[in-house]
């Protein structure tokens, strides 16, 4: 039954879309803990490896567990093809590459997840692919990038950490105006509540390890688009470079997807209202909150997004020091750069995650010394905002 195509609901599909079963008829999806696969006969070899016939053949090309994984995420994102790969930044690496050869040009959002930057503005280069970084949240900067050599859009958001909000359809029609592609990272909305294949772009990554494990237990990755776009300019390049995702962390991943959306209903929910009481204390200076009506972008996040968001960006004034006192003073909120767990985990970006940038660089980005980044778990919402009041009272 699982492998027809119905109008499933996001919820449905992520507990039974892609269910290969075995002959034991097991319920729960198998873990297929294998390199290899066995042919009947050697003609039967040849057939496979002619394409002639169906079946696996060696699990850097595709494995069942993975692929249960591969055809759940495309249930969910709407598209028709998808790569797993062993961490997101597998995934970014991959869609990147894969979308550009020397003397292309790339135009990039400025605030990036520190690693994705790194691939756009010191790997890319080396190879003869140049990039430009621009604010995205205007897109007159992303028009005024365009050179005639620019062959991919590539943007984050919400962005990490400060939440800024990227008008997905508008770079999107940007791109196609001039023959592009346009890469987004959409981690931090999850994939429930940003399509950014619907609103136009060609092809979507993940960092599996944030929202879709969600419990703090493996990295993963993934890359989706059309199939077109996978078979001639992915699919060789997964096949022989082998970022390959591995079947056991497909298997947790998979049951991940099946109370996602549960989880980033609730972390959601929390997360509102976490903001909203921030916003009123003294001692925050700002709060960014893509769910909240005074976001800076909060017309396209109107537009774009179907939720908020399960992470929260706020300033606390007095700087470094203020904002070490209050991280410190958490009992349950843990100090820790991932996000999307089921803990709640708050970080200081310009000591952790985003320290390598210049001191220019973080502060057009936003990162002041008092910036923290807040990730909202699955803990009770009272307990949570208890454990905030306190800190900040303790942290004066
Ligand atoms: C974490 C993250 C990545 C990288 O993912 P890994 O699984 O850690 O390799 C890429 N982009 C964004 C926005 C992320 O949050």
């Amino acid at each position: 039954m699982s492998n027809k195509k119905r109008n499933w609901k996001p919820q449905t599909a992520l507990v039974h879309s892609g269910t290969l079963r075995s002959g034991f008829g097991e319920t729960s999806e198998a873990m297929y803990l294998t390199q290899g696969y066995v042919y009947q006969t050697a003609q039967a070899a040849e057939a496979r490896f002619k394409g002639e016939e169906p079946g696996f053949i060696y699990s850097r090309y595709a494995n069942p567990t993975v692929d249960m994984f591969e055809k759940r995420m495309c249930a969910l994102e709407g598209a028709e093809d998808a790569r797993a790969t062993a961490s997101g930044m597998a995934a970014v690496t991959a869609a990147l590459l894969c979308s550009v050869k020397a003397g292309d040009h790339i135009v990039a959002a400025r605030a990036l997840f520190g690693s994705c930057r790194w691939v756009v503005e010191t790997l890319a280069p080396r190879y003869g692919i140049e990039a430009t970084l621009v604010d995205g949240t205007d897109i007159a900067n992303w028009e005024k990038a365009v050179r005639p050599n620019t062959r991919l859009f590539f943007l984050e958001s919400p962005t990490n950490p400060t939440l800024e909000v990227v008008d997905i359809a508008a770079v999107a029609a940007l791109a196609n105006s001039i023959g592009a592609r346009l890469v987004v990272d959409n981690v931090f909305a999850t994939p429930l509540q940003q399509k950014p294949l619907q609103l136009g772009a060609h092809i979507v990554v993940y960092s599996a390890t944030k929202h879709i494990d969600g419990q703090g237990r493996c990295l993963g990755g993934v890359i989706l688009s059309d199939k077109k776009w996978i078979d001639e300019n992915l699919h060789d390049y997964f096949r022989h470079t082998g970022p390959s995702l591995s079947p056991f962390n497909a298997w947790t991943l998979l049951k991940g997807l099946e109370t996602l959306p549960l989880r980033v209903r609730q972390q959601t929910e929390s997360a509102g209202k976490i903001a909203d009481f921030l916003a009123e204390q003294s001692q925050i200076a700002r709060v960014i909150y893509p769910g909240r009506a005074d976001h800076p972008q909060a017309e396209i996040v109107k537009k774009q997004m179907s939720g908020g968001s399960t992470l929260i960006c706020l300033d606390v004034n007095g700087g470094k020091q203020a904002a070490f006192a209050l991280q410190n003073a958490l009992d349950i909120v843990l100090i820790s750069n991932n996000l999307g767990d089921a803990k709640s985990l708050i970080t200081h970006p310009a000591t952790t995650t985003h320290k390598n940038l210049s001191d220019e660089a973080r502060a057009e980005l936003g990162i002041g010394p008092g910036t923290l980044r807040l990730s909202v778990g699955l803990e009770d919402t009272d307990d949570l905002l208890e454990d905030i009041a306190q800190a900040l009272k303790a942290a004066k």
